[in-house]
């Protein structure tokens, strides 16, 4: 049984901008850039081109034991084990599988929460989170030109009510993973694709303080947030059980996974800045969501565009007096701030700003929100685009899903409008894998 280590957020988080440890003897590797290595590195006599190596083991062979860094010589491997110094990348421990394919993962990740007793398990609640692998994506990142041509639903959507089985697969790690590196390399090359492209849905705390009505991992509340390494190492996570390889797959991420980013900015986008500078990553294939944080959307418009995802603002509602009742966050920045931060937000050529909307049976789906969206949206003046969710059932949750009618209708009104609409499809729903449904649903 998972019992909570942590009942709220906590303020111990790794310091990003050193290579000295959070506390205690344990230090994490995963989650400092190469130039955090090469500094450490030149501080004990090392010459400061291992810094590179170190993070190439890290970040691209995927290393999960400073032991298989071959590139470095024994002595400074040991030396380095005897320092306390641990690659920590965050490790799958659970697997999910949807009949259609998708996979949810539940992830432990300890080098952000020192303050956990030294012998509590990896699974302890505030340690791990939920990440999301959906071949073939959900359609989100439909007309954002990211593949040359909008995708056509080819999975089969699941049933409604399907949401009672949960799958659980194994908790191994993945093809290839505990293998050395060299032959890990040969197992992907081998390993069959049956995917052509990918999403990853990746998470940015433990929970979430933000609250919005519709979605079970507000259940939780705040935990903690995550540090870069346990955001980034989601990521590499998953990429090496998946046997991804750069420059070959078309690999999208989708910062919408349990948590609000922009509550945990600074974390966020040195997890970025680690997925674009170290793991290789196109921002430009990365969107954050966001409930509609105004002084994280107004930093978010500074950062610079090689290092900037896509914005999307989860909108959800067609105006304010609905939005509040579903999102109270919307009480502190009401629709016209949220439009008037994204105005601020300077976009690359093609770019649109993504507005998310959850159809909610008989509370957002009315032809009269669609035309009231539409209305919104022109006027604000935004290249944007819609993307539509039909909303997910979760348990003790009192909402309705939309009818498909419902759902055409809708869509409809805002193509006929000029609006970019597409929409989601719910991906992993039997395995509470799809939007708004990671709460950590697991079997034991
Ligand atoms: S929808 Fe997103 S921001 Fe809102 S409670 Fe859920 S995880 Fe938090």
């Amino acid at each position: 049984m998972l019992t909570p280590a942590v009942t709220r957020e906590s303020s111990h988080l790794v310091r990003l901008d050193s290579a000295a440890p959070a506390s205690g003897s344990r230090k994490p590797l995963f989650g400092l850039d190469a130039v955090a290595l090469a500094a450490y590195l030149e501080k004990i006599g090392q010459p400061s081109w291992r810094g590179q190596q170190l993070a190439h083991a890290l970040y691209r062979q995927w290393v999960t034991e400073i032991d298989e860094i071959s590139t470095l010589p024994r002595k400074l491997r040991q030396a380095l084990a005897a320092e306390g110094w641990v690659v920590d990348r965050p490790q799958i421990v659970q697997v999910f599988r949807s009949v259609d394919g998708t996979e949810r993962y539940l992830i432990a990740c300890q080098n952000g929460n020192p303050g956990r007793p030294p012998d509590a398990p990896p699974d302890s609640y505030a340690d791990t989170v939920e990440t999301v692998w959906m071949p073939d994506g959900d359609g989100g990142d439909g007309g954002d030109q990211t593949d040359g041509k909008e995708l056509q639903a080819t999975w089969p959507v699941l049933p409604v009510g399907a949401v009672t089985k949960i799958r659980k697969i194994s908790s191994q790690p993945g093809l290839g993973v505990g293998l050395p590196v060299t032959q890990r390399k040969t197992q992907r090359k081998t390993q069959r694709k049956t995917w052509t492209r990918a999403t990853i849905c990746v998470s940015s705390q433990v929970g979430c303080a933000v609250n919005c009505q519709f979605c079970l991992t507000a259940r939780l509340g705040l935990l903690r947030n995550l540090t870069a390494g346990e955001i980034a190492g989601q990521v590499v996570a998953v990429m090496a059980r998946q046997g991804v390889e750069l420059g070959r797959d078309r690999l999208n991420l989708v910062f919408m996974g349990m948590g609000e980013p922009f509550l945990n900015y600074d974390h966020f986008m040195a997890a970025v800045r680690l997925l674009v500078r170290e793991v290789g990553l196109s921002p430009q294939r990365m969107t954050v969501s966001t409930s509609g944080i105004v002084p994280g959307i107004e930093r978010f418009a500074q950062e610079p565009l090689e290092l900037r995802p896509k914005l999307a603002i989860s909108l959800n509602a067609p105006n304010d007096e609905v939005r509040t009742a579903i999102m109270p966050i919307n009480r502190k920045w009401p629709i016209h701030a949220l439009i008037e931060a994204a105005r601020r937000v300077p976009l690359r050529s093609n770019e649109r700003i993504t507005f998310e909307y959850v159809l909610l049976g008989g509370v957002t789906d009315q032809p009269e929100h669609a035309k009231e969206v539409a209305r919104l949206i022109r006027r604000s003046g935004l290249p944007a685009k819609v993307n539509l969710i039909a909303w997910n059932p979760g348990p003790d949750i009192d909402y309705a899903m939309p009818s498909p009618e419902a759902v055409d209708v809708f869509q409809e009104i805002l193509a006929v409008a000029g609006i970019p609409v597409y929409l989601r499809q719910p991906r992993g729903r039997d395995i509470y894998a799809a939007c708004g449904q990671l709460k950590r649903t697991i079997e034991e």
